[in-house]
């Protein structure tokens, strides 16, 4: 029997709402057996998620979802099996918490110009101290009354055109590609089908991911349709690029999908972990 994999979840090191180790235990009792931890640009979970996926007796994959700029839209890339001491890596993210952080203080003045105050405070407290994302601003939004649900208030407040919005700086590709590479991992872009690119565009993305040394596409994604896996894995096939499958976990309340519940991919693709099976 193949192993369960989930190779994409965040805990509370970044915009999850559980701490690396319920996140760990609740993906075991749900059935999952390799589980990628892959906060949004920070390594700081992993610890904690290793020490409890050794007591619970599943492998832990560490990992990081890098932000990266190309072309004007945000991509994200994810690094599995990354050595989470690495320098270069630790030191680029360092980077990328910088602008983090420069980038919540400016939503917060931006939507307090559009008449909301207190956003930037609110966001940083419900951060605890460690990466604000825009699920912070968001969950905050929802609680005082400007948008019924999380769905609504990245629409209304934070994507592009929208009060909220401001442009992300994040990595180069070839930067994110090289910092997982230096640090052992595979790199894999994420939910391809989220970023809403034309076909000769994706194509492009890939070439040029792949020319930086990018190995991987994450085909079933708990945000793809049955439709955008069955076209993810063509495009996998026809790249050569290995197949990942990952939740995109971010806790109970998200409306994506639960632990444990994932479709497996598509019979024709080569999974990523053949990647380092045989390594
Ligand atoms: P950031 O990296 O701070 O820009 O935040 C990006 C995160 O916001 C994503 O990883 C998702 O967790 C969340 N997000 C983006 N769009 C939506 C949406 N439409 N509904 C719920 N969460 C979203
Ligand atoms: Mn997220
Ligand atoms: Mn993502
Ligand atoms: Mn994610």
């Amino acid at each position: 029997m193949p192993r369960t994999h989930d190779l994409h979840t965040h805990s509370t090191a970044s915009d999850g709402s559980l701490a690396p180790a319920e996140l760990v235990r609740r993906a075991a009792a749900a059935g999952v057996e390799v589980l990628a931890l892959t906060d949004h640009d920070t390594l700081d979970g992993v610890p904690e998620a290793q020490v409890a996926a050794d007591a619970a007796g599943i492998e832990l994959v560490p990992g990081v979802e890098i932000s990266v700029s190309w072309q004007g839209h945000t991509i994200h890339v994810l690094g599995l099996g990354v050595d989470p001491g690495t320098p270069a890596l630790r030191q680029g993210l360092a980077g990328l918490l910088a602008f983090r952080d420069w980038r919540a203080e400016e939503i917060g003045r931006r939507l307090g110009r559009a008449g909301i105050d207190g956003a930037f405070e609110a966001a940083r407290a419900r951060a605890q101290g460690r990466i604000v994302s825009r699920t912070h601003f968001a969950h905050f939004l929802v609680e005082a009354g400007h948008a019924r649900d999380l769905r609504q208030v990245f629409k209304r407040y934070l994507v592009q055109g929208r009060p909220g919005h401001v442009p992300g700086r994040w990595a180069e590709m070839e930067t994110a590609v090289g910092w997982i590479r230096e640090a052992g991992g595979v790199a894999v872009i994420a939910h391809p089908a989220r970023y809403r690119l034309t076909a000769t565009r994706l194509r492009r993305l890939i070439g040029e991911f792949r020319e930086c040394g990018g190995e991987g596409l994450e085909v079933v994604s708990g945000s793809h349709s049955p439709a955008e896996v069955s076209h993810m894995a063509g495009v996998a096939r026809r790249e050569g690029l290995l197949a990942s499958c990952g939740s995109d976990y971010h806790g109970p309340e998200h409306p994506w999908v639960e632990l444990g519940r994932l479709a497996s991919l598509p019979e024709d693709c080569t999974p990523v972990w053949t990647a380092w099976a045989a390594a």
